[in-house]
């Protein structure tokens, strides 16, 4: 049996329209149960995928995308089509959350695995055949598994949140040389947690499946007692799938943690992201053990946890000599003082890190969000981090639900005030509905604030260009990709991309690269070659 895995993530639809280099975990993590569980695999990026002409070779494929990746989705069916794939489709990912939709609008899937993979692939790779045979009944045995039965579509059990104990026993994929093309250049997510610590709801009521009772069971100091909301509210900020889709923070241990990265650097991975909902959040599982941690701010921060996981990390040669570069990816800025700034900095220094925000409204973020992190603490994070040398990054939101002018008068005045400290760069998103959020139901809006938000797009985009304005005249080491003629280069410590010049001909990519900085874009640098350090 044979076992193809694309990984089709933020493709939208057939090319990525933002984060060029990620390389995310979850299909790395598919493809790693497979194929240790013994059987012949292969993992594709999309992009690789659409070059591959055998595909009748597979017996079984899985895509894995987000909800916002349909139209790629539609080019890989159409693909396998064309190929005369007679074999098993899967699509697996956060989309699986719609498996209604997908399994009514693409007759060509055969099933959809919905939420975390470990435990429903365990049981179909105990017998693959079962996929195959497609009887009702041995499927059943199969947890989390949509699948359409003529005009019906049954899905067999509610998805299953995977134990912290078996987080810490997969083998991730690690053969990324075979995967991804210019593999040297990504940046490789390594789990180091799974879930969610913020518990907390939208506290509404009057709107459909926003009916708060003020029960404050979802601030209770018990953890447990977070769990369940009377009134059916999915759990975390409104906005948000991650708790629903993947429960409560629980971490991986540092041994998996430190394997995978050791196997990710021999294969040529060159820059590692520790990938969590809040990295700050590793190792506070173990503090409330066996409560779920369900607190995003109580208790505070795991030091010891986190100096032991990065020493460990900083302890494998290449990444103590800088040939490695290791970034974390989100923190909740409540769990930031100076001892957690001054132990980040001890590690990470020179490095992004991103920190949620979404409104400058407090009381906006605690009772519409379910939030409880406020302005007070991102603007201290922000002072903390840079004070200790790494580069913070805010998230912000515009369209939410129930945003009214005092919400984006206080986030206006907000980005004003991050301008003046350390923050690198604003990055707004457009708010955008997803399944298993408490807002899953109200589309996006700006009606009546029409003026404020473009008042706040043009204030972002101010402080956006004033700092890259930093980077002129300075030199940056990037790694190089050749598309469409042109050379972009990704920087070692990431940060904007750079539209290099002075290179023409092909054949650098996967170089590091020394360019100087000499112009700046909304979204992008312009740099000069100075010299290819290493092919
Ligand atoms: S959101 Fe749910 S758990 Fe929280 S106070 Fe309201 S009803 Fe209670």
């Amino acid at each position: 049996m044979r076992f193809l895995v694309v990984d089709a993530l933020a493709r939208a639809s057939g090319s990525r329209y933002t984060s060029f280099d990620v390389v995310g975990a979850g299909p790395r993590i598919v493809a790693g149960i497979i194929h240790e569980a013994g059987y012949d695999t292969k993992l594709l990026s999309y992009e690789l995928f659409m070059k591959e002409s055998n595909l009748e070779q597979y017996d079984i494929v899985m895509v894995s995308i987000m909800s916002s990746d349909k139209g790629t989705l539609k080019r890989i069916i159409n693909k396998l089509e064309e190929k005369n794939f007679k074999g098993i489709l899967i699509v697996g990912g956060p989309a699986s959350f719609e498996y209604n939709v997908l399994l009514q609008e693409y007759s060509r899937i055969d099933y959809v695995m919905v939420g975390e993979g470990e435990i429903p692939l365990e049981s179909i790779l105990k017998n693959p055949q079962i996929l195959f045979d497609k009887d009702p009944k041995q499927l059943s045995n199969i947890p989390a598994l949509a699948y359409r039965n003529e005009d019906t579509i049954y899905l067999t059990s509610q998805h299953i949140h995977t134990p912290a104990e078996k987080l810490s026993s997969i083998r991730p994929w690690t053969n990324i040389r075979v995967s991804y093309e210019n593999y040297r250049v990504h940046r490789y997510y390594v789990e180091v947690l799974r879930g969610c610590s913020n518990y907390q709801r939208p506290m509404i009521t009057g709107y459909p499946g926003l009916n708060c009772t003020r029960c404050f069971l979802c601030k209770s100091p018990d953890m447990e007692k977070r769990l369940v909301c009377p009134a059916n509210i999915p759990p975390g900020c409104g906005f948000c799938s991650v708790p629903y889709m993947f429960g409560p923070a629980r971490s991986r241990s540092i041994d998996s943690i430190v394997e995978e990265i050791k196997e990710l650097i021999k294969n040529g991975a060159r820059r590692i992201v520790l990938s969590a909902p809040d990295f700050l959040d590793y190792g506070r599982d173990w503090l409330v053990k066996p409560k779920p941690l369900t607190n995003p701010c109580d208790p505070p921060t795991n030091i010891e946890a986190i100096d032991q996981l990065l020493g460990e990390i900083y302890d494998l040669s290449s990444v103590k000599n800088g040939i490695v570069r290791v970034f974390v990816e989100n923190i909740k800025a409540c769990l930031v003082d100076d001892k957690v700034a001054s132990l980040l900095g001890k590690y990470l220094k020179g490095t992004t890190v991103h920190i949620g925000l979404e409104t400058g409204d407090n009381w906006f973020n605690e009772y519409v969000l379910g939030k409880p992190i406020f302005k007070e603490h991102v603007i201290r994070a922000v002072k903390l981090l840079s004070k200790h040398g790494l580069r913070p990054y805010v998230y912000l939101i515009y369209g939410l639900p129930f945003m009214n002018r005092k919400t984006y008068l206080e986030t206006i005045k907000t980005v004003k005030e991050l301008s003046s400290l350390g923050v690198e760069k604003i990055t707004l998103y457009k708010y955008v509905k997803l399944p298993g959020t408490a807002f899953r139901n109200i589309d996006f809006g700006i009606e009546g604030f029409e003026d404020l938000v473009s008042k706040l797009k043009n204030v972002v985009y101010r402080v956006n260009v004033n700092k890259k304005k930093f980077f002129i005249g300075k030199k940056l080491r990037v790694y190089l990709v050749y598309s469409n003629g042109k050379y972009y280069g990704y920087p070692v410590d990431h940060g904007p991309v750079v539209f290099v010049k002075g290179v023409n001909k092909p054949g650098y990519s996967n170089c590091l690269a020394l360019v100087e900085i000499y112009d700046v874009g909304p979204r992008n640098l312009w740099g000069r070659l100075i010299d290819i350090i290493e092919c």
